[in-house]
């Protein structure tokens, strides 16, 4: 078989056919052509247009064994009122990559999958080129009819970097992935998202289910008036273990802290205080027994935490009734951090039933948000929010990768 053959059967580009194999000391160069056909924008797809210049134009390929390849192709370059003077499209790279698309989507299947440093070392390329690609792909791949028939949406922030940065993220309930992010946390962000939509798009918007301590009511009360703001339960149901364990570290503290023995017992029960009774080990379950018996705060903690996780989970009818219960029980309960929590949630009160009425997913949501937070810390080091946004789509926005062996 002859080299050209073999490297056309290896390599199958897309309209292209080898001509000529080079080792050199940088790895593999293989030279193809284009098939015949009149030259195409690569920016925008625009065809007839005039050719300025012939140029020979390289690309990195996935490695072959040991060595680098690098695929190499004399283009015409084309003046395009839109683009100005660019390379004509070739079907094996993205517009202005120096990567083949079978080398990008490689590393960005790879992306989906783990930490950018071993990526950087199994592609051989910086860590900086990991995110231009990635930002290449997303903008390749993620849906542009992602923000069309909305109905309802979560909007949540996350913290990222070791400062206090934050990424806006808007979510699709129906399908829980993310159609929107951008740096901030406050309603100028999120105004950021609603300027984006047209007026069809902002209309079948139902509902925004959000976090009660967020800033983004006034965003949403001033683009979509009619929609319904839900907070969401699994941030309330948070504020309810935070306020459980504050009155753990309050006993802590009253009881001499680590210096006594008392002391020392509590600070031991907090996993008996906040993890479902049901998944509780056999000796968490013995310290809960204990704190029954003996400290009554923090057993009235462990209960008003348990019923407000216990909400959630009746029929929606009930809902009602038993939070007014619930508000009533916590602001008698001599224990100051849920006598403030029943002050903020009724305060909010109806935007808490509402999440119950349309029962928001809440799973998928809690998933998501744990999720993001997964990627921002993977992709601590990244200093720009814009590589943290790119993972984000590519991870949580429905893109799937095809890989050049399919
Ligand atoms: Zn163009």
């Amino acid at each position: 078989m002859r080299v050209q053959t073999a490297f056309n059967r290896m390599l199958a580009l897309p309209r292209a056919w080898v001509r000529d194999v080079a080792f050199g000391s940088e790895g593999v160069i293989v030279t193809v052509a284009l098939r015949p056909g009149a030259p195409v924008c690569s920016g925008c797809g625009t065809r007839g247009l005039q050719i300025k210049e012939h140029r020979v134009k390289r690309w990195r390929h996935l490695d072959l064994g040991a060595g680098r390849c690098y695929v190499e192709c004399r283009l015409r370059r084309v003046y395009c009122p839109g683009c100005g003077e660019v390379y004509e499209r070739v079907p094996w790279a993205r517009a202005g990559s120096p990567y083949t698309r079978d080398f990008e989507d490689v590393t960005a299947f790879l992306a989906q999958q783990m930490a950018k440093t071993p990526i950087t070392r199994l592609m051989r390329i910086g860590w900086r080129s990991v995110g231009t690609i990635l930002a290449r792909v997303v903008a390749d791949k993620l849906d542009r009819g992602r923000l069309d028939g909305l109905v309802m949406l979560g909007v949540d922030e996350v913290s990222h970097g070791a400062g206090h940065r934050f990424l806006t993220c808007v979510a699709d309930h129906a399908t829980g992935g993310v159609v929107w992010a951008a740096p901030g946390r406050n309603a100028v962000t999120l105004q950021g998202f609603f300027d984006q939509l047209t007026d069809e798009q902002k209309a079948s918007i139902r509902a925004v289910s959000i976090d009660m301590s967020a800033g983004y009511e006034k965003a949403i009360a001033t683009a979509v008036p009619d929609a319904q703001v839900c907070f969401d339960p699994f941030h309330i149901v948070q504020l309810g273990g935070k306020a459980a364990d504050q009155v753990r570290r309050d006993e802590y503290n009253r009881h001499g802290r680590s210096s006594t023995a008392e002391g020392k017992w509590i600070k031991g029960t907090r996993y008996s205080l906040l993890k479902d009774t049901a998944n509780q080990t056999a000796t968490q379950l013995r310290k809960l027994a204990e704190v029954v018996l003996t400290n009554k705060r923090m057993y009235r903690a462990f209960l008003l935490y348990g019923e407000l996780r216990y909400l959630y989970r009746l029929p929606k009818e009930e809902a009602a009734e038993r939070l007014d219960a619930w508000l009533a029980w916590a602001s008698r309960s001599r224990l100051k951090p849920f006598v403030k929590l029943a002050r903020t949630i009724r305060k909010h009160k109806a935007g808490v039933l509402a999440a119950i009425k349309l029962a928001i997913n809440n799973g998928r949501l809690e998933a998501l948000n744990s999720r993001v937070r997964l990627i921002s810390h993977r992709a601590h080091g990244f200093h720009s929010p814009d590589a943290l946004i790119a993972m984000v789509y590519l991870c949580c926005a429905g893109i799937q990768i095809e890989l050049p062996h399919r």
